[in-house]
């Protein structure tokens, strides 16, 4: 089983305790599933640190130290969910998350639908 880190948006942590991207993990359903990693131990829910998202890439790299051997950027940034509004800065903060952690470390780019 891998080891996890999930990292959220802080802006939906007002209404949004990470249920379904934990069971996602518990369950190995949704994005894991898609890539063939199955049920995995999470070691660490983290908040992007707020907009603009540069904590993030600092967040990614403490996942790691912590045990973390793939990185979920949850679907809250993602995809939006639940309200259908995803982080503008998405795509900057993956690239900038691989560009310091190598671009071989297994990043998932969603949990769920
Ligand atoms: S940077 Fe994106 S993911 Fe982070 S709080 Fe802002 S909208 Fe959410």
């Amino acid at each position: 089983m891998k080891k996890i880190g999930i990292i959220r948006c802080q802006q939906t942590e007002d209404y949004c305790p990470s249920t379904k991207c934990l069971l996602t993990a518990k369950e190995g359903q949704g994005s894991l599933e898609a890539a063939g990693l199955g049920a995995c131990e999470v070691v660490g829910v983290i908040s992007c640190g707020g907009c603009p998202g540069k904590r993030s890439i600092m967040r990614a790299q403490e996942l790691i130290k912590r045990g973390a051997e793939v990185i979920m950027m949850a679907s809250c940034i993602t995809k939006g969910t639940p309200i259908g509004f995803p982080c503008p800065n998405k795509a900057l903060m993956l690239r900038s998350i691989r560009n310091k952690v190598g671009e071989d470390f297994p990043i998932v780019e969603y949990s769920h639908n």
